[in-house]
């Protein structure tokens, strides 16, 4: 037989130009390496950052680290059926997750998946979960008050709808339990609420989820959680997918509220999976870019001006200190992202002063415009008297023979205190708020004890409920004092005080 070396140059030639054409499939790569939730995969050259990848097993992946030669996946599954030469699928998609009225009353996880027995989610879209912030533009100050329904947070700390606040304490210090209540607050009032659940117990989670439905509350909530359990991926992108969620809504002229429960344990989760990654640790081990992951993630929350359709997202984050530190790295980085944050303390938690709010430290650098004129006039000077009265008990404990003055501070800052604690699960209404707050501003309690002053309290509102009702509906209606509404308030706790 007679060879044609041109015939096999031409074949050769042609499988060449094959194997060329392989290679360029970078739609399809192969896996390195793969441990502890994070892949290294091979020839996935045009690869974006954040996309997703599909696993064998459809576990997904999503790209964090381009290098020159390989791509760093976080696996958003378990890793425990992957391995090393497996092959790898490009999506062209980033991570998205189904947003819109579907997920009202669902808990779902980090990717939007239900996770209550209660069959899939209907939706029509998806949002993906990072997305760059409103622009200043585009953006409205804050005008309009999202009530928490608790006391010493509303007077003091007020919030605005559209308003990021911080809500930073020890460990078990009823941080959630004031994340809860504002919630729950929310009841009938048209704001449509996210509790992300990052790096908690699924029992603690389960139970928060059983107090909103017995309170008639989960029609208007989604809970995300990403659970201690879950890999350190998915508790990552936690709070980017519960921002996506309120996206939607605000788009649609709604206003939201997200809480993000805790942040700490978010960092904690990044810090994780950054070290898998071998980027460079920083201060306190955690990655050079935490301030900006917790920043771009919590400037999504914003007012919209009327023409781009007006809604709004109010975000509360929860960050644990140790020991009352607020000087730590994550908590300086969040507070300073944050228009204000409100201080949890523990020997006020332990001693009975619940919520724990720490007057001093504790501020709200917007909410004051957003604040009503009724409250504004009641609540204005409650901090400065908190203040004074604290100072005088430090002092007065030196001295036992007091002037009538510094009595009569002290008398006045007890009641205060008092008036200041609230049961949980039991918002109250703003002119509820305003009428105990009156009582107290205009010296009717400082001969009671202290132990006295929450039932006469708790009296006083159920007094002006029954007999007086049209107060209300002139506080409810016009939100602000008028001489004649001060004097027939004046009237209803005299005669208040008569009946008892
Ligand atoms: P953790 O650090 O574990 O997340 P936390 O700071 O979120 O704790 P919570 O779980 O909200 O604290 O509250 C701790 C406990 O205190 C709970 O049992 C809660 O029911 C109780 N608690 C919180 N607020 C109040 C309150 N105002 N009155 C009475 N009990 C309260
Ligand atoms: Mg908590």
């Amino acid at each position: 037989m007679k060879i044609d070396s041109s015939e096999i140059s031409a074949l050769i030639k042609a499988q060449i130009k094959g194997y060329e054409s392989r290679l360029e499939t970078d739609d399809v790569g192969t896996v390195i390496s793969v441990g502890d939730g994070i892949a290294l995969c091979y020839g996935l050259d045009k690869a974006m950052l954040g996309e997703l990848l599909v696993f064998p097993g459809d576990v997904a992946g999503m790209v964090m680290n381009l290098d020159s030669e390989d791509v760093g996946t976080v696996l958003l599954g378990s890793d425990t059926k992957i391995e090393e030469g497996d092959t790898v699928k490009r999506t062209h998609r980033v991570v998205e997750v189904p947003v819109g009225d579907g997920l009202l009353g669902r808990v779902v996880n980090a990717l939007g998946v239900p996770i209550d027995e209660k069959g899939p989610i209907s939706y029509a879209k998806t949002r993906p979960i990072e997305r760059i912030a409103p622009g200043v533009m585009t953006r409205k100050s804050v005008d309009t008050p999202l009530e928490t329904g608790i006391k010493a947070i509303d007077a003091m700390i007020p919030i605005g709808r559209g308003q990021r606040e911080l809500i930073i304490g020890d460990r078990q210090t009823g941080k959630t339990a004031i994340a809860l209540d504002t919630i729950i607050n929310q009841k009938d009032k048209g704001v449509k609420c996210i509790y992300v659940a990052i790096g908690q117990k699924n029992s603690s989670v389960a139970s928060l989820v059983d107090k909103l439905r017995e309170l008639g509350c989960m029609d208007y909530v989604t809970v995300v959680s990403s659970s201690a359990s879950e890999a350190a991926p998915n508790q990552y992108i936690a709070p980017f997918a519960g921002m996506a969620m309120a996206e939607e809504w605000l788009e649609n002229g709604q206003d939201v509220l997200i809480v993000f429960d805790d942040l700490s344990k978010h960092a904690v989760a990044y810090r994780t999976l950054s070290l898998l990654l071998k980027r460079a640790p920083g201060r306190e081990a955690y990655p050079g870019d935490i301030f900006y992951l917790h920043s771009r993630l919590l400037e999504r929350a914003c007012r919209l001006a009327p023409q781009y359709g007006g809604g709004s997202i109010t975000a509360l984050p929860i960050v644990e200190t140790q020991a009352g530190d607020i000087s730590a790295y994550i908590p300086t980085n969040v507070i300073s992202i944050t228009d204000g944050q409100i201080f949890l303390v523990t020997d006020y938690f332990a001693s009975g002063q619940r919520p724990a709010v720490d007057s001093g430290f504790s501020v709200s650098r917007v909410g004051s415009s957003a604040q009503t004129k009724a409250m504004k006039a009641v609540a204005a000077s409650l901090k400065i008297e908190l203040a004074s009265y604290r100072e005088m008990l430090s002092f007065s404990q030196f001295g036992s023979d007091l002037d009538a003055a510094t009595k009569k501070i002290l008398a006045h800052g007890a009641v205060l205190m008092e008036t200041l604690k609230q049961k949980q699960y039991a918002p109250y209404p703003m002119w509820r708020q305003v009428v105990e707050l009156f009582a107290v501003k205009n010296r009717f309690l400082d001969d009671l004890k202290p132990a006295e002053v929450g039932p006469y309290l708790q009296g006083l509102s159920a007094f002006v409920e029954r007999a007086h009702p049209e107060i209300i509906g002139v506080l409810t209606e016009k939100k602000a004092f008028s001489d004649e509404l001060t004097a027939s308030l004046n009237a209803a706790i005299a005669e208040y005080q008569a009946s008892r």
